[in-house]
């Protein structure tokens, strides 16, 4: 009998919550000992407590000290600030690990194995916005300050560093606009190949790109690429970019890990367009769990999750929409369920 771990679970809007229960299911099948405790956030949020972050489910989280989160919506141009940004920076959680694997053979792109590692708290993220009005426009300016601090930098390279390390990687890409930005990006891309001098060299190759160079590249030779590490805004939409490399967005994870705590997620967000109905592919959500349990030093579940993913896809079959299938979100659960509780085919 594993010892329960408390956990803070948040639904979240859209297609949150037919994620989550297919995460669930696949969780409980495992016999994963999280203890949850459900909270609102984002429109849920708003919905339940008047409050897109509720004090509830801070004190949840400030008790857990783990999370599992579907995706929050938040309104573009006015409203409310994204809960996501207000959680990492309450939390602390300074690094989010998004990698992406190819796990269905025979796309665009094969034998993808990537991962993005991206500041959390810094950036263009860090919400000092203002208009100014000129005669009657509100709106005539529009001003954004960007703020990356030595520390910052120092801290998140350092975490992504040592990830590639552990992982076993070979090569690690900083990827910055510091022939443009040269303050802004230029004081993360310096501190990354001091870092690397005083302390990494010879552990792994390092690597530094422009980001619009790296876009292009990651499109005509992904393969070139190992671990990326990057500012907040770069790395938000390098990580997309690569979920389009291993077959959308459905199928990528992420891990906001902090000193505080860790919040494991979906990359994607909450796709209103498909919200309700049923046929949302929970993998990118269940691969956040699987990193989820290895964070909690449960590898042996992890590994049993993830080769239970792959099966479902590649031997029986059962796929979503996206990814060209015909089954439903509960059908691909359903399939889910029964290969975790019959086992791998095989194990090599
Ligand atoms: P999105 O990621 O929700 O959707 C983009 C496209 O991908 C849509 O066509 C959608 O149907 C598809 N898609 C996404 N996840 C899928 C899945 N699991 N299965 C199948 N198809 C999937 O991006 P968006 O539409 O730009 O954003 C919607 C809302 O989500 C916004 O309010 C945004 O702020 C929020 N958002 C939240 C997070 C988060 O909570 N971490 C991340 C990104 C966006």
């Amino acid at each position: 009998m594993r010892e329960p771990i408390p956990a803070t679970l948040i639904a979240g809007d859209g297609i949150g919550p037919e994620i989550v229960d297919a995460v669930l299911a696949a969780l409980n099948a495992l016999g994963a000992p999280f203890e949850w405790d459900p909270q609102v956030a984002g429109l849920g949020g708003v919905n339940a407590a008047g409050d897109p972050l509720p004090q509830e489910t801070l004190e949840s989280i400030h008790r857990t000290r783990l999370a599992l989160k579907g995706p929050l919506e938040t309104p573009s141009g006015g409203g409310y600030r994204s809960s996501n940004v207000r959680l990492r920076e309450e939390f602390k959680l300074f690094a989010n690990l998004r990698p992406a694997r190819t796990l269905v053979p025979g796309g665009r792109f094969d034998d993808i194995d990537l991962i993005v590692v991206r500041e959390n708290l810094e950036g263009l993220y860090i919400g000092h916005e203002h208009y100014i009005e000129i005669d009657d426009d509100p709106h005539a300016v529009a001003m954004a300050t960007g703020i990356n601090t030595r520390q910052g930098s120092r801290r998140l390279l350092e975490f992504a560093f040592e990830h590639a390390i552990v992982a076993g990687r070979k090569k690690v890409t900083i990827v910055h606009k510091a022939n443009i930005m040269k303050a802004l990006t230029g004081i993360f891309l310096e501190t990354g190949v001091e870092l690397y001098e005083r302390k990494y060299r010879g552990r792994f190759t390092l690597e530094t790109v422009i980001i619009d160079a790296c876009a292009m590249k990651l499109v005509q030779n992904p393969w070139a690429f190992d671990v990326l590490v990057t500012t907040n805004l770069f790395g938000d939409i390098l990580s997309d970019l690569v979920a389009g490399l291993v077959g959308g967005l459905g199928m990528t994870p992420g891990a906001n890990i902090g000193v505080n705590a860790a919040i494991f997620e979906a990359v994607h967000g909450s796709a209103p367009d498909i919200a309700g109905k049923g046929i949302a592919n929970p993998t990118a959500l269940l691969l956040a769990a699987a990193m989820m349990l290895e964070h909690c030093k449960l590898a042996d579940l992890a590994l049993c999750l993830r080769t239970a993913v792959s099966d479902t896809l590649n031997v029986d079959r059962v796929r979503t929409l996206d990814l060209g299938g015909k089954a439903s979100t509960a059908e691909f659960t359903h399939a889910l369920v029964k290969r975790i509780a019959n086992g791998p085919d095989h194990l090599d």
